[in-house]
Order: structure tokens, then sequence, then C-alpha cells
């Protein structure tokens, strides 16, 4: 879906009620009320479009689809001609008011459930057959993600998106628009290309132009069998630097002090001792750890489009967007990364025993699985997942 003016989402009680007066029109296609465009609030005015993007999700009788972002209805009335239930989620409470005056009185009625609220913000998206989405630019990423982590996520996704970030989730190892975003969404289920969308199918028509893709999570044995929130937690660390090597943003101090903590937990949490020989096979390695980040290979972001100091301009889309949900760590890491880009050398503490071993365990999943010096654009998903299982034979995790 296009762009709007990037702005913070509002929750519901400071929602536009309160700011702009609903006319109370019922017509759905005229300009019942001034769109908000920081909602992304860009209407299909195309009924062929709003057919394709239901007709791409195969809808079955028996389905229950959620529909983000109904708006006036225009790709909600033709899912509840399709489907069991229509679960649409609104955030502006004059779109939901739209959305039910406009099936009110008809047999469609009875089959739709309007949910007032950031979809983002709800602890848990419904439970879904299909989800479809004519998506507000805020929450592209966030959405996807969202998605791919429900551990029973829908059997197809029909999603328009700006045309910028359609070819990020389609994007290979080594192309530029190759990203956290991408090897998630192609690990976790298949992403096809389905059609291009010009700005004047829009009211009011957007800057950029859109594309629609079909996702389709992998689902029971087909899905892989390890957590979400670890490998994206393991790309969280790679893509920080999409360009340096692995061992540069493995060899970043908070970022080995989380797998410090973390293995602590995994240790106590398993009855298993700490083998504190391994501490002696670092020393030389740990000299270097608190500058590794710095640089130990020379190459230049020149493309990292996950680097949080980026600012491309307006058109720029940022996986970062979904920050809201970011664990802890990751945002202490950003922090980190910001002190130091603004100068401030964060205090140095002296390396404890299980810092040793567990710098030394992450050399030697790096050196057996030979990852160590390539970097994380140019990795595909089974690299990632090789090695995301030799660190969890190591005994260290991410989440
Ligand atoms: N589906 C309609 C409207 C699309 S415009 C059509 O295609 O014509 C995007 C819609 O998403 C708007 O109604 C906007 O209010 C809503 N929206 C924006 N952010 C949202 C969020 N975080 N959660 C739920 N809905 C949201």
């Amino acid at each position: 879906m296009p762009k709007a003016t990037k702005q913070k989402r509002a929750g519901v009680s400071n929602g536009p009620y309160d700011r702009k007066a609903s006319k109370g029109s019922s017509s759905a296609n005229t300009n019942i009320f001034k769109f908000d465009k920081d909602f992304g609030q860009h209407i299909l005015k195309n009924p062929g479009i709003s057919d394709t993007i239901v007709d791409k999700a195969y809808l079955k009788p028996t389905d229950v689809v959620v529909e983000v972002g109904p708006g006036t209805g225009n790709i909600t009335v033709r899912a509840l001609e399709k489907a069991k239930k229509v679960i649409a989620i609104e955030l502006d409470p004059r779109m939901g008011a739209e959305v039910t005056k406009r099936v009110q009185g008809t047999p469609l009625a009875k089959k739709l459930e309007v949910i007032l609220g950031d979809v983002i913000k709800m602890p848990a998206m419904p439970p879904c057959d299909a989800l479809i989405s004519n998506t507000p630019y805020q929450i592209s990423s966030p959405l996807i993600f969202k998605m791919l982590a429900m551990p029973n996520p829908p059997r197809i996704a029909v999603l328009m998106f700006q045309r910028e970030f359609a070819k990020r989730l389609v994007a290979r190892p080594g192309d530029s628009l190759y990203s956290r975003l991408s090897v998630n969404v192609n690990f976790w289920a298949t992403c096809k290309h389905i059609m291009k969308v010009g700005k004047q199918n829009f009211k009011p028509p957007p800057k950029v132009e859109s594309d629609v893709v079909r996702i389709e999570p992998l689902l029971g044995s087909a899905r892989p069998n390890v957590a979400f929130e670890e490998f994206d937690g393991l790309l969280r660390i790679a893509f920080n630097r999409k360009n340096k090597t692995l061992r540069a943003a493995f060899s970043i101090k908070e970022v080995l002090a989380m797998c410090e903590r973390n293995y602590k937990i995994y240790c106590t949490l398993h009855n298993i001792p700490i083998d504190e020989s391994l501490a002696d096979t670092t020393t030389v390695a740990t000299t270097t750890t608190a500058s590794a980040d710095d640089d130990m290979d020379m190459d230049v972001d020149e493309n990292d489009d996950n680097n949080n100091t980026i600012n491309n301009g307006d058109e720029d889309q940022e996986d970062e967007e979904d920050d809201e949900d970011m664990p802890t760590f990751f945002k202490e890491l950003k922090d980190a990364e910001a002190a130091k880009e603004a100068g401030k050398t964060p205090s140095r503490n002296p390396k404890s025993r299980v810092a040793l071993v567990v710098k030394a365990k992450v050399e030697k999943v790096l050196a057996a699985t030979g990852l160590g010096e390539k970097r994380a654009r140019m990795c595909d998903q089974n690299d990632f997942l090789k090695l995301l299982l030799a660190f969890h034979e190591e005994g260290i995790h991410f989440s």
C-alpha cells in the first residue's frame, strides 16, 4: 500500500473522531470525510483491483478472513460474499462506522465483525484462514512480522504494499534490497508477485506505485521446526551490519553480552555446568573484542538498508519500523550503536570467565560452519539456519 507521512501510530482513544467530525454520509465511495494520510488512508477506487485481491486469496465458504484496514469496505464486501466471516480491524472509528453501515440490512452484515484498534498493538492477531489488506504504509513491515510469528498463521495472505517494500519481499542474497525481512518471508512462507497497481487507482492518489503480493505461510510439518524469535534474533544480529562479516557482527560486545546472559540462563535451566576450561582458549581473541565492531574489516556500509542511522528520505522503508515489538536486547544494541555514533564511549566491564567461554563458543561456531567471513547480504536462508543450529548445539540462544 502506498506511503503516507510517517508518524507514530495513534491509539483509538486519541483517534480521528476526536479531531474530525464525520459528515454522516453512508455513501461508500464518495469523499465522506477527509481521508487521513497519516493513517495510510488511500481508498481503492478501481473495483477490478478489489476483485483481484479477493480472487487471489482463493477463499472458501468456510474461511475466516482478517482484513486489516477495511476503510469504507471496498475489499470487505467482496470477501464477505465469498467467506464464512470477515474480521475487519480498523484504526479509524469513522471508517469502522462506514464499513458497518455499508452492509447494514444486508445478509452480509451478520458475517462481519469490526474490531476498532491498531492491529500492531493487539497482543495477537485473531486466528484466521486468510489475511487481506490494502496495507497502510506505516505497518507493512510489522504486519508481516506479526503474521509470520503466529504459531498457526493463515493459509494465505494477499496484501498490497508500496512497490519498494514489495521488492524487498522477493529480494535474493546479493540484491541491494535483501534484508532481514526478505530472509524471514522466504523462510517462513512463499511469496509471489500478483500485480502492479498504479497510483491513479487510489483516492487520494499516493506518491508512489503499489504492488499486490501473495504470501503463503508454511503450515504444519512444512513450517520450519525452529522458534520464530530465535531465527529472527539471529537475523537481527547478522543484518545489524549486513555488509560486514558475520564474525564482525558477532564480535560486537553488546551481542556477546546478550549471548552470555542467555547462555547462563540456558545452563541454569538445563542444569548444565559451564566448561570454564574453554575460557583459556580465548585470551588472545578477547583482547580484540572491544574494538572488533569498530572495524575488523574495512568494508563501507554503502547499502546497509538495515542500518538505523540511514535516512534515505521519505520513500525509504526500514525493517526497523517494527521497533515497537523489538526485544529489549535489540533496543539496547541500537542504543549502544547510537551512543557510539554520538561519540560516547560506553563503560567496559572486565571480561568474566563465562564471557570468555561464550566468546570461544561463538568462534567455534563461526569456524565450524565456515560462515565467519561471509556477509549477511550474501547468506541464504540455509546459511542462517545452519548457523542457528550450530549456535544451539553450543547452548547459545538469541531470544
Ligand atoms: N481497504 C480500504 C481502505 C484502505 S486505506 C480500501 O482498499 O479501499 C487503509 C486503511 O487502514 C484505513 O482505513 C486506515 O484507517 C486503516 N489503518 C491504518 N493503520 C491501521 C492500523 N494500525 N490498524 C488497523 N487499521 C489501520
